[in-house]
């Protein structure tokens, strides 16, 4: 198959994320663009289904936080994932203060210039409170990750150090050091197990990096090798292209052998509005 290759000039934690799992995902996925209709995973609608209501339930809560009222939001909480959902991060103990104390910024985008690139985050909220600032992001994993993947994810060390490098001007023009920074990743399914993340200057240190080495092998990158971890495979679209199978791993044994919800994370660029 022929295809075009684009140049990548914006990197995400995304594409990044993409890049370290296997290069040859990054290379189909962002530079090729390749968009090749194997299923990801089985049942599909299922998948499907539990994919849009997360996508939905992002946007339900960010109409919360700026302003609709709750009565409001709960009608269009109208499937039984999306009342619980709803009913969790009302009912959370974690979240009940972000919205009386802080000033919040939900749905922000931050960049800065990343070697030959530039790279992109958008939170689903960062909340700012007496020299403190939390970043949050809402999951609605059917699974809770162990602490130990979730902080080795390229977004959990973009988010941080994006925030230390870009986001001066949500604190009247100073940098956020990195000791002030807070990312919580909360579970819609596990309200009361959110994964707390504080940060140091060492780690922002060593993430600002790895980011760097990142930017450059990519912008460097003559030759895109499959990975050699198979089980990647088993639940990536591009499988058959690869000819790495034709039929997709079950969320089943995805959830029993791999930390695999990444799969179905909700992409903010696939999230449409809701009209209220
Ligand atoms: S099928 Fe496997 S080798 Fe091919 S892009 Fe996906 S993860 Fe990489």
């Amino acid at each position: 198959m022929k295809t075009q290759t684009f140049q990548l000039t914006t990197l995400s934690q995304s594409s990044l994320q993409d890049y370290l799992d296997c290069a040859q995902r990054f290379k189909l996925r962002y530079l090729d663009r390749l968009s090749y209709p194997a299923i990801e995973t089985e049942p599909t609608l299922e998948n499907e289904k539990h994919q849009q209501e997360g996508e939905y339930f992002h946007r339900l809560i960010q109409q919360h936080l700026i302003g609709i009222p709750a009565e409001q939001i709960a009608r269009f909480a109208n499937t039984p994932n999306l009342q619980r959902w709803w009913e969790n991060f009302q009912n959370s103990k974690d979240l009940a203060g972000i919205k009386t104390l802080a000033v919040m910024y939900p749905e922000a985008t931050l960049s800065a210039p990343l070697g030959k690139h530039r790279l992109l985050a958008k939170y689903d909220l960062i909340s700012v409170e007496q020299g403190k600032v939390t970043i949050y992001d809402w999951k609605t994993y059917r699974k809770r990750p162990r602490n130990e993947w979730l902080v080795a994810r390229m977004q959990t060390r973009v988010y941080r150090a994006l925030l230390v490098q870009a986001g001066a001007h949500l604190n009247n023009g100073r940098p956020f050091e990195p000791e002030q920074i807070e990312m919580i990743y909360w579970f819609a399914d596990f309200p009361e197990e959110p994964a707390r993340f504080p940060y140091t200057a060492a780690q922002f240190q060593r993430d600002w990096d790895v980011l760097l080495k990142l930017s450059a092998e990519v912008a460097t990158a003559s030759s895109y090798p499959l990975t050699e971890d198979r089980q990647k495979c088993l639940f990536c679209t591009y499988r058959s292209y690869c000819e790495r199978g034709i039929q997709a791993g079950n969320v089943e044994q995805a959830e029993a052998e791999m930390e695999a919800e990444e799969l179905f994370d909700v992409n903010f660029e696939q999230i449409g509005e809701i009209a209220f």
